[in-house]
């Protein structure tokens, strides 16, 4: 469903994706991992056309991803992101975050995205606390706001940038939760990640970037317990 081919992408004369290749298929969960600066989260950006790559191709479902901006707008319906920092409007209740694209991107009636957003925000398990505010809910809490509202666009495919990095110890476990349960449906997910244990249970392939290149990338469990490469090897023994 998405496919990588021969991606490069530069900021300046910076390069930060040196030929990426990879294949995610309809269902799947591919965990992208690697060091601080490897180009992870460019290259998830690259995905949605928040960045311009020049080199290679993105295709999604075989349409090619540039950024330009009439096609910019329809891709960010078909692929939702969510970042390490929630990004929730504060000003906009729980609900009213999850309702705000439907409503304004892609101009359902109020009362179908009402509806829409309340199954949402019960399936990550926030039905007692749609009306709350941002600053009132707790960082795990808004985390699952932020997925609720990243479903709430009926996406082909998630793709999260390090969901958890930003939460207490005690918060990780819920919103990997809800991962997890997306993961079970068969939504199609790219996941930035250090939680090897997720990644170990819940992807089906691993890719790992360093340096902006793949150097491994296979099964999550081969490539998670079996590394070959020296790089993938020393990474692994560092974060877990
Ligand atoms: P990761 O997510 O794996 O930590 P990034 O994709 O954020 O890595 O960054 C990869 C490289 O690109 C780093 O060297 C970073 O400094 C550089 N970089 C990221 N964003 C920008 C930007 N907007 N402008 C210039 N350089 C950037
Ligand atoms: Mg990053």
């Amino acid at each position: 469903m998405i496919s990588f081919n021969n991606v490069h992408k530069a900021y300046g004369d910076h390069e930060v994706l040196k030929g990426i290749n990879a294949e995610v298929g309809k269902g799947q969960v591919v965990c992208l991992i690697g060091p601080s600066g490897s180009g992870k989260s460019t290259l998830l950006r690259c995905v949605n056309g928040l960045e311009e790559y020049q080199k290679g191709d993105i295709l999604i479902d075989n349409d090619r991803v540039n950024a330009e901006a009439k096609s910019i707008h329809a891709l960010r319906t078909r692929v939702s992101m969510v970042f390490q920092r929630f990004n929730l409007f504060p000003h906009m209740t729980a609900l009213e975050n999850v309702m705000e694209g439907p409503v304004h991107v892609l101009k359902e009636s109020k009362a179908d995205a009402r509806k829409h957003a309340e199954e949402l925000l019960t399936r990550v398990g926030l039905s007692e606390k749609m009306d709350f505010y941002p600053s009132a809910l707790s960082g795990g809490q808004q985390q699952r706001v932020a997925i609720a509202r990243a479903l709430a666009m009926k996406p082909e495919a998630i793709l999260f940038d390090e969901p958890t990095s930003a939460l207490d110890p005690e918060m990780v476990g819920e919103v990997l939760q809800v991962m997890r349960s997306l993961a079970e449906e068969h939504m199609t997910m790219i996941v930035v990640t250090h939680e090897i244990q997720f990644a170990r249970e819940v992807a089906d392939s691993v890719l790992f970037l360093d340096g902006g290149k793949i150097v491994e990338q296979g099964q999550a469990r081969e490539v998670l317990t079996n590394p070959q490469h020296e790089r993938t090897q020393d990474f692994l023994r560092r974060v877990t």
